[in-house]
């Protein structure tokens, strides 16, 4: 296990730092993934709908690790929400992945427009836990509404909730709701690569506070955000291809953020979110066909 877990919910350990594969072609998946348990990572963070779940598969048999030293995490996509679909959407990524058990299922995103099948497909998560096809579930993308909902109208409370949180977007109040709820929030574009390749003005690397910070520690500004996820009490999950990124983002068990340090980054939020609004995602919009395994 990697130097760092958490323990979710239900008892089940989760390495805080995972290897994130959205927007990781098929081809260097494999590669990265293999990369990433070899310099110590022992979680990778994929999703149906990332169209690289096979090759995540290859990865971790190719790096020699027992299945039970790798945390697989995964995500249904919308397409397959309701009853049925969703218990035939595990048999997809499952057989993709090329295990029997999952360690983490998410449904990707709430279907707001359509929540009654994003009601069903979280019954299905419910009854693959029940089953012992997976070991924890949870959702990603979930407004407070959403989970309020979700909480009144299903059993298992969710174990996670992987949301969009960087230094410039930190949803602090639906972080205060998870943990009301035991929840834990993991961050997706934990370092803010989302306001990098989306072409946005203000790029999380370049933040003279991170920058600072970072000179302080002799690290980089990476490494500060990853630190300040932990230190707050977050798993994140880091995409790299390249393999000194994917050994950066690993590199941040020996070093401490100062109180003041935290304050100054938690003091960076603008509030302006980086990915789509849960609330416009459709089947319309953002459906799509996830073949078989
Ligand atoms: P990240 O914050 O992980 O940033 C990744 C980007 O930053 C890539 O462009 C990467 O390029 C670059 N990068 C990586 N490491 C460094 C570094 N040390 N210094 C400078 N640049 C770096 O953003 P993501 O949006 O990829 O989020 C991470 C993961 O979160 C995803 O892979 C996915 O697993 C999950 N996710 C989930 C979503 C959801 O809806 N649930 C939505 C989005 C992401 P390069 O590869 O060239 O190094």
């Amino acid at each position: 296990m990697s130097p760092l877990t958490i323990t979710l919910s239900n008892g089940v350990e989760l390495p805080a730092i995972g290897l994130g594969v959205f927007q990781t072609p098929p081809d260097v998946t494999t590669a990265s993934v293999e990369e990433a348990l070899r310099v110590g990572y022992r979680h990778i963070d994929t999703a149906a709908a990332y169209g690289n779940e096979r090759e995540v598969g290859d990865g971790i048999r190719r790096s020699g690790l027992a299945r039970d030293e790798v945390f697989i995490e995964t995500k249904l996509w919308i397409s397959d929400y309701g009853y049925d679909s969703a218990l035939h959407a595990f048999d997809k990524s499952a057989g993709k992945l090329g295990v029997d058990q999952l360690d983490l299922l998410l449904l990707h995103q709430p279907l707001p427009s359509a929540f009654d099948r994003t009601l069903d497909a979280y019954r299905a998560l419910e009854k693959l836990l029940a089953d012992g096809r997976v070991r924890a579930i949870g959702v990603s993308n979930f407004m407070p509404e959403h989970l309020e909902r979700l909480l009144a109208e299903t059993s298992a409370v969710p174990v996670v909730n992987q949301i969009e949180v960087h230094p410039y977007f930190q949803q602090t109040a639906l972080q205060r709701l998870h943990v009301q709820h035991g929840i834990l929030t993991q961050a997706w574009s934990p370092i803010g690569g989302i306001t990098s390749y989306r072409g946005g003005e203000k790029r999380t690397f370049d933040d003279p506070v991170l920058l600072e910070i970072a000179g302080q520690h002799g690290k980089s500004a990476a490494q500060v955000m990853l630190r300040w996820h932990l230190q707050e009490g977050r798993s994140a999950i880091p995409k790299s291809i390249k393999p000194a990124r994917i050994a950066e983002n690993f590199d941040v068990f020996d070093f401490e953020l100062t109180t003041e340090q935290l304050v100054a980054i938690d003091a960076l939020d603008t509030g302006v979110r980086g990915g789509p609004e849960p609330e416009s995602i459709t089947l319309e919009a953002y459906g799509r066909e996830i073949p078989e395994a």
